[in-house]
This record gives C-alpha cells, structure tokens and sequence, in this order.
C-alpha cells in the first residue's frame, strides 16, 4: 500500500490540498490537488488530477462551512476515494515561525502553544494556518503533523540584514525582519541547477510576484536578504497590501485621520496595493485589460513596476551584482508585460529581454552577456511534502537509535 502525505494550505476563505506520494528518499509524487473555497460561506469543493482535470466537484454545503467542515469534507473524500493509499502524516503551510524555527516541526500541543503566540506578528494568516492543525488534533490525534514556515528560510541570513534601527530591546523582543515566502523561495533554490548549473553558486534575485509579493537575494542558494520583514506587508505593494511606507503615516492614520488600529490594519492589508491605487482591482489581469483607458489602472502597475525595480537595485548592491533575475508566482510565470517592463528598467545592467522568448513563456526570457532572466514556477507545495518526508525520516532514525519516538522540537 502506498504511503501518501496531504499538504494543506489554509487561508482565511480556502483550504488547498495536494496529495503526495512518499517516494522514500526520491521526490514525493504528486497524486492529485483541490481546493474548498468560499469557506465561512456556503463553500465549494473541487478536486483536480496532475494536469489539472476536474475529478470531483460540488458544493459542500449551502449553509456556512468553517475550516473544520472543510477539513472533515476532504478527510471523508479523500476515505471514500483511498486507492490504496494509507495517509502518513499531513504537512501545513505556516507564515510564521518566529525565531524559534528554522526548519519544519512536528506539531505537538507544545509547539502549537508556541504558534499561536506568534499570531499577532501574522494577524491575517497564522490564525487560518493553524485551524486545520487544531482540528486534526482533536479528530485524529495519531496523525503526524508538520508544520513548514514561509519564514524559516531566511533564518540564513545575516544578523544585520534581520535588524531595525530600533533600541536594541526590541530585538530582544522579537521585533526584526523575518522575511515570507520562504517556501517559494526554497523551491526556486532547489531547482536552479535544473535550468543552469552556473546558477547555483550564483547571485540570483527571485521575484515572487503572485497576490502578495517579495523579492529575494540568493547568492549560493541562500537567503541573503529580502524585501518583506517583520510582516508580510513590509516590500513591495502587492494586490491589496501597501508595501513599505513611512511609518509616520500610521501615526498620521491614527491621530489626524480618527482611524482606530484595526480600521488601519484593514486600509494597509486589504484596501491598499494595486487595489487602492487602481480603485479597480487587485488583479493583474483586470488591470492590464483596462491600463490602455484607466489612468489609475496603469498608475497602479507603474507604481509596482517603480518598486520592484528599486528593490532590485537594493539588492544587487547587497549581492555586489546580478547573475540571474527569476520571475516566480502568478504575475511572475504569467503576465509577459510585467516582465518586459521589470527587465527594461534593468538595461543598465546589461540584462536584455528576449521579446519571443519573454512572450512564449520560455524558462530562459534573456538574450546577450549579460545577467540572465527566467521564468521558473515555484512549487511550496512539493517544498512541504519535501519537509514532511525528511522529518518523518529523522523521527524513524532517532527512534531506531534511541528506541523511543521523537516528536517536536525545535529545529
Ligand atoms: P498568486 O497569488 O501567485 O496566485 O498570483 C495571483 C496574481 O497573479 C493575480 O494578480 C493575478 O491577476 C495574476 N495572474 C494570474 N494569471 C495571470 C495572467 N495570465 N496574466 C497576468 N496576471 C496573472
């Protein structure tokens, strides 16, 4: 019978799934992907092959689903449509990790204690990522569950690059730049061999430009720096979210503007980006399909063009040069303009768009000597499933060796 791990992405509507198979020491197989949407609402359920075939949808229930509905409704799918796959263990998607987790974990009452304090520093997402975790633990407390942080992968990086020119008490505190989308960067780190072995030892910035969006510097397959910090607002605008923005106008905010901190914590999440500037869209593609006749709309990709290009350029001067520029996430695989407009702005550094390349999707978007540009999907959840097997492995070596099971612990 073939051993099979669920990767679950919960966010604060959906819950996205991805069947794995454990291929022992090669890479997991993926089996099938789905996700449950419009949870809290009357949700649907849609479960798709590996080439992104419909196998099975619905509606799960007209009334409200919360996220337990939504877990038991895949559990009992994925019971009812076992071929002969055992479940070994569930890996989750966490934002946060904190200080106190630079690699995976298995999830034990203790570390889900230690998660759940660090809600406040991911408001919008840790509370969502850990409501599956909680409710496996009481459905099927057996079960091994890992959780796997966008934050764990820029533990790498140097003390200097996590620091805010803050008293140093605050540091002690937990206040300094964590980093997101570490997943995503993992992944890219992991394959860069596949597309150009030079690249590996190289100075590559990974451009995660999907709904939320960072950018990363990579020189030999490490984190060196990135542009989202103490939360995930922190960068570059994103599709509802601001980017950096002078403190001050937070303060501004509060005492001038009456907005109470919840009120101004939804204005920088969810009312500002491309959605706040454009006042039409946190899409790409609605943007895009009205740049031409909205003012506003193309202000709003200027504006996210102007950024990534200047954080570029921050971190090319952190990396001492550019070797490579990876476009990643669903604006970065998919939207050519974006692209071209990104690489243009770069000239100055010898990288040139190749216009057919760049249109066709190619993984390799650049022409000439200087730096290169590509296109690489990312792939968090093969990065999880990855994790998962690895922890599982570690836990049945340490129990080989000590004769007992080792579950937790801070890695
Ligand atoms: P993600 O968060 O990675 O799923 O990315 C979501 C973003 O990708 C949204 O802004 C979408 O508009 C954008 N996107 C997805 N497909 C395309 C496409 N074909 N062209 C342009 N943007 C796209």
């Amino acid at each position: 019978m073939a051993s099979v791990v669920v990767v679950l992405n919960a966010g604060s509507s959906s819950l996205k799934f991805k069947l794995f198979e454990d291929c022992g020491d090669a890479e997991p197989r993926l089996v099938l992907q789905g996700a449950i949407e419009g949870v809290g609402g009357p949700a649907r359920f849609a479960v798709r092959d590996t080439a992104n075939n419909v196998l099975d949808e619905g509606v799960v229930a007209e009334s409200a689903v919360s996220h337990e509905d939504a877990l038991l409704h895949l559990v009992g799918w994925l019971t009812r449509h076992k071929d002969g796959h055992t479940l070994v263990a569930v890996g989750h998607r966490v934002v946060h990790g904190g200080d106190l987790y630079a690699g995976p974990v298995r999830v034990d009452d203790a570390v889900l204690s230690s998660l759940h304090a660090l809600a406040p520093l991911a408001p919008l997402h840790q509370p969502h990522n850990l409501k599956p975790i909680e409710a496996i633990q009481r459905r099927m407390p057996d079960l091994p569950q890992i959780a796997c942080f966008d934050t764990a992968f820029h533990r790498t990086q140097p003390e200097i690059a996590q620091m805010f020119a803050l008293p140093r008490s605050f540091w002690d505190q937990g206040v300094k730049r964590y980093g997101f989308h570490g997943l995503s960067y993992q992944y890219i780190a992991s394959a860069l061999g596949q597309y150009e072995p030079r690249l590996v030892p190289g100075r590559v910035i990974v451009a995660h430009l999907g709904n939320g969006a960072s950018l990363c510097a990579l020189k030999q397959g490490q984190s060196i720096a990135t542009t989202m910090g103490f939360s995930a607002l922190d960068g570059v605008p994103m599709g509802t979210r601001c980017g950096a923005i002078d403190p001050a106008v937070i303060f501004h905010m509060l005492r001038s503007m009456k907005l109470g901190p919840e009120e101004a914590e939804r204005v920088l999440y969810t009312q500002s980006g491309l959605l706040g500037v454009s006042g039409l869209s946190n899409d790409m593609r609605k943007l895009r399909a009205n740049e031409a006749t909205n003012a506003c709309a193309r202000q709003a990709i200027d504006l996210f063009i102007y950024r990534i290009t200047r954080e570029i350029g921050a971190l090319m001067a952190i990396l001492g040069g550019l070797d490579a520029l990876i476009f990643t996430a669903g604006i970065g695989e998919n939207d050519v303009a974006t692209r071209a407009e990104i690489i243009a702005n770069l000239g100055w550094t010898g990288l040139a768009v190749d216009a057919v390349a760049n249109q066709a999707g190619r993984p390799l978007i650049s022409m000439g000597t200087g730096p290169t540009a590509w296109i690489i999907p990312t792939n968090e959840e093969l990065v999880i499933a990855r994790q998962v097997r690895d922890v599982l492995r570690s836990a049945q070596s340490q129990s080989k060796h000590s004769g007992s099971v080792a579950a937790g612990g801070t890695t």
